[in-house]
């Protein structure tokens, strides 16, 4: 008799738990995938891992509810079945990031700026000097044709200003870098809803820059400045691309809109995920992509593809160009490629915290006529800031 009830009370348990789950989803919820994001939600990042290693447990039968003889079962999962959700993290807003790049570049002592300054505040500024200092831009990935700019600029500053104590060279220098890192187009991510609808910004790059990551911290540093966000995990070369985008939107309660099997259409996915934005009418969809360089055709292919199914919806406002700072002309020619293959709107420079060359934000923005809008500061979740000149060339110049 005792058991009897005690096995009353599990099933009642277990079917408020059902019933409280579904009253709390958010309205709208006959989007596409979207069962499927939030039953994940409830078993953790393993699923996809399990799907993987054993063909016999498949998507239907891991996220299918139980059944009543199940739910009755003597071994069935009682009490744990539900754990408690991670408590949302409430991340900072987005201004003001930027100063951090100061301590970094601090820390390494060895920026292109400290060396120019040496250098012009020399007693006699030769030939030889001059070179020199056209060489450092160079080695700081300035690109040569800025580099010889930039280091006839300065002459021509030298001659007309006449006397050098160390606060003219500084200003000389700032003002120069300045008019070399400033552009005329905003740096403003559009990222507002416009005509009832949200923002769709496309993350684009090569494998390992960031593409992730950045998605994940801009989704934080958007929901840290008020908007709401779905992500979209158009990455479905691997599993574990969506995982790991998942993991960053659960963090502030952003969902995440991904396909149920590998290797699905990229186009499908973005398509599911701006479906989802414009019924939950969030402010911004930010979609994750594969970044494989096979050769252009495909990328052009793919790209192209994903673009034109989410402008079936609606537009898409920014193709973020993810580049890695470190990798200097390598990381340039990638950067041209993609901007062959997509109007890219806007560049986001990544790990701008392991290199002492900031240089490549001169070049990049050059290259293909567009601004970096954002940058990437370190592997803390918040080390991502909208890009600022000022405290851009400040910080090159050591504070
Ligand atoms: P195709 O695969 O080259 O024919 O490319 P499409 O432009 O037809 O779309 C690619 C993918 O986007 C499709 O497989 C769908 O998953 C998705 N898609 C495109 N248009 C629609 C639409 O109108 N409705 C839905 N539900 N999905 C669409
Ligand atoms: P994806 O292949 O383009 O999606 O690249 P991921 O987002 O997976 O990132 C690749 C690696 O770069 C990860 O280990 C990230 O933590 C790291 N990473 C990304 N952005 C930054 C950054 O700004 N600074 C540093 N130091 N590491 C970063
Ligand atoms: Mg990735």
């Amino acid at each position: 008799m005792i058991a009897y009830i005690i096995l009353i009370v599990v099933v009642g348990v277990l079917l408020l738990g059902v019933g409280g789950s579904m009253l709390l989803r958010p309205r709208g919820m006959h989007g596409v995938r979207r069962g499927r994001a939030r039953e994940l939600d409830l078993t953790g990042p393993l699923p996809k891992a399990s799907d993987q290693n054993s063909p016999g447990t498949g998507t239907a039968t891991a996220t299918a509810p139980p059944t009543a003889a199940e739910l009755l079962a003597p071994t069935a999962p009682a009490a744990p079945a539900a754990p408690p959700k991670p408590s949302l993290e409430k991340p900072p807003p987005s201004a003001g990031r930027m100063v951090r790049l100061r301590a970094r570049l601090a820390r390494s002592q060895s920026g292109f700026g400290t060396a120019l300054l040496g250098l012009l505040s020399r007693d006699r500024l030769d030939d030889e000097t001059w070179e020199e200092i056209e060489e450092v831009l160079i080695t700081a990935d300035v690109g040569v044709t800025p580099a010889r700019q930039i280091t006839s600029d300065l002459q021509t500053r030298v001659k007309v200003e006449g006397t050098r104590t160390p606060d003219d060279v500084r200003a000389m220098l700032r003002a120069e870098l300045l008019s070399q890192v400033e552009t005329e187009a905003s740096r403003a991510l559009r990222t507002q809803r416009h005509e009832g609808r949200p923002a769709v910004v496309l993350m684009v790059g090569v494998n390992g820059t960031g593409k992730t990551t950045t998605c994940g911290k801009l989704a934080r540093a958007l929901v840290g400045d008020g908007e709401t966000v779905v992500l979209g995990a158009a990455d479905t070369f691997r599993a574990a691309a969506a995982d790991q985008l998942q993991t960053w939107g659960e963090r502030v309660g952003a969902q995440t809109v991904r396909s149920d099997k590998e290797q699905a259409d990229p186009a499908s996915v973005a398509f599911d995920a701006v479906s989802v934005g414009i019924e939950q009418e969030v402010d911004v969809v930010l979609i994750d992509t594969a970044g494989r360089l096979h050769n252009k055709n495909d990328l052009m292919d793919e790209l192209g593809k994903v673009k034109r199914v989410v402008e079936k919806r609606t537009t898409v406002d920014e193709v973020l160009l993810v580049l890695d700072a470190t990798t200097g002309q390598n990381g340039l020619r990638q950067a041209r490629v993609f901007a062959e293959v997509v109007d890219v709107t806007g560049i986001v420079l990544t790990k701008l915290d392991g290199t002492a060359k900031g240089g490549i934000v001169i070049a990049v923005q050059r290259e293909l006529g567009v601004p970096v809008k954002l940058v990437g500061l370190g592997e803390g979740p918040d080390d991502l800031a909208p890009f600022d000149p000022v405290t851009f060339v400040d910080a090159i110049l050591g504070g």
